[in-house]
């Protein structure tokens, strides 16, 4: 293994691993986490995400009695993230330009392991530590949809996959997607134009009754993406809408939902003729459901408290966005969202501080420890 962290990361961020593309990658980390002692395996979610690798588990049983507190990150970058070559400038490392730097979520990965490797080094006694690195998370969280939940055996833990260190997302919003397919009336443009009924009109029409942007606090919608129609001389017959519905509240998520298909609906109905009705498919899909962590809560406290014991600045927040800590709640772990220290994530702009870096690996060891004496 590398003799430093920065070099352990630019080691990691150097091996391709594009969501689906994760084995070298998978197989490195393993080595590592071998090679410091633990007890590793992978699942065959590669079955159902398309994966080349399965989920990668480790485990170490520690040498103080203690519940055991689980690390969880992910394997696979965003695109472009081929051949990244990362750019060292004084404290910051970014790609060079043509790719993303991989620091997501590569700066989980390398600061949970250099942690270990430190508590490894110093010879220090800890209670059991449990590692989850996830396949496939840009693509839909596909990896954690397909973790076999029942090989875990911690309650709580940490994804290595926010901003700033020391911050902690404890809350995250529902998110449904909704697609509709709207079919019209074909006809000639300019010979017969009474004879169409413009899907593309009906589209534009319900759009514009759509409750859109930020709706309240905790609520947003957007329509992403509408496709259709194949040349200005004939009425649009088909149009293709693609949209989204977050909120921390599931209620809300399903007022707006309702109200989204409703108002398509309608419309379609005020452009209905005697002879012809134009016809609305819908496709309503649950991406994950939201969570929220009482900030008294162990998992949060035992990270605050870690951070100040480091002298770093300490904070919660509820994101806006879905990531693998959205399945793991759901599916029983209590897992809040830490910082690593990454940021301008999925863009060629990405980089991360080398002392946000070993920040990021110090919270970790620091978490370990006191859960060490307190999580009994
Ligand atoms: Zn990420």
């Amino acid at each position: 293994m590398k003799t430093s962290l920065s070099e352990y990361f630019i080691s990691l961020v150097k091996i391709d691993s594009e969501s689906r593309n994760e084995k070298t990658m998978a197989l490195q980390v393993a080595k590592n986490l071998k090679k410091l002692g633990a007890k590793v395996w992978f699942d065959d979610a590669y079955r159902e995400t398309g994966s080349d690798s399965g989920n990668l588990y480790a485990y170490y049983p520690g040498n103080i009695k203690a519940e055991p507190i689980l690390f969880c990150a992910h394997l696979d970058t965003v695109v472009p993230g081929k051949g990244i070559k990362p750019v060292i400038e004084g404290d910051r490392i970014k790609s060079d330009g043509s790719t993303v730097l991989g620091g997501d979520d590569k700066s989980g990965i390398a600061e949970v392991i250099w942690a270990l490797k430190k508590l490894k080094d110093s010879n220090l006694s800890h209670g059991p530590v449990e590692v989850l690195f996830t396949v496939c998370e840009e693509i839909g969280l596909l990896g954690a949809k397909n973790v076999d939940y029942s090989r875990l055996r911690s309650k709580i833990g940490y994804a290595l996959d926010g901003h700033r260190v020391g911050e902690l997302t404890i809350g995250a919003p529902y998110q449904n997607t909704i697609e509709y397919r709207i079919y019209g009336k074909e006809a000639h443009a300019g010979v017969e134009p009474e004879k169409g009924i413009s899907a593309i009109q009906i589209a534009a029409h319900a759009i514009t009754q759509m409750p859109l942007g930020r709706i309240d606090h905790e609520t947003t919608c957007n329509v992403g993406l509408i496709s259709g129609g194949k040349a200005t001389n004939i009425i649009p017959k088909e149009v293709y809408l693609k949209t989204e519905v977050r909120s921390h509240d599931q209620k809300k998520l399903e007022n707006i939902t309702t109200r989204l298909t409703e108002t398509m609906q309608k419309t379609a109905l005020q452009f209905s003729r005697e002879n012809f009705h134009p016809q609305i498919k819908v496709k309503l899909q649950q991406e994950y459901t939201g969570f929220r962590i009482p900030p008294e809560h162990l998992v949060v406290q035992m990270g605050l408290q870690a951070a100040s014991n480091l002298n770093i600045e300490s904070g919660t927040n509820i994101g806006g966005g879905g990531s693998d800590a959205n399945i793991f709640n759901r599916n029983g772990l209590e897992i809040v969202i830490a910082g690593t220290g990454m940021d301008n994530v999925h863009t060629v702009n990405e980089f991360i501080l080398l002392s946000e870096l070993e920040k990021g690996a110090s919270w970790v060891e620091e978490v370990i420890k006191i859960h060490s004496t307190t999580g009994k």
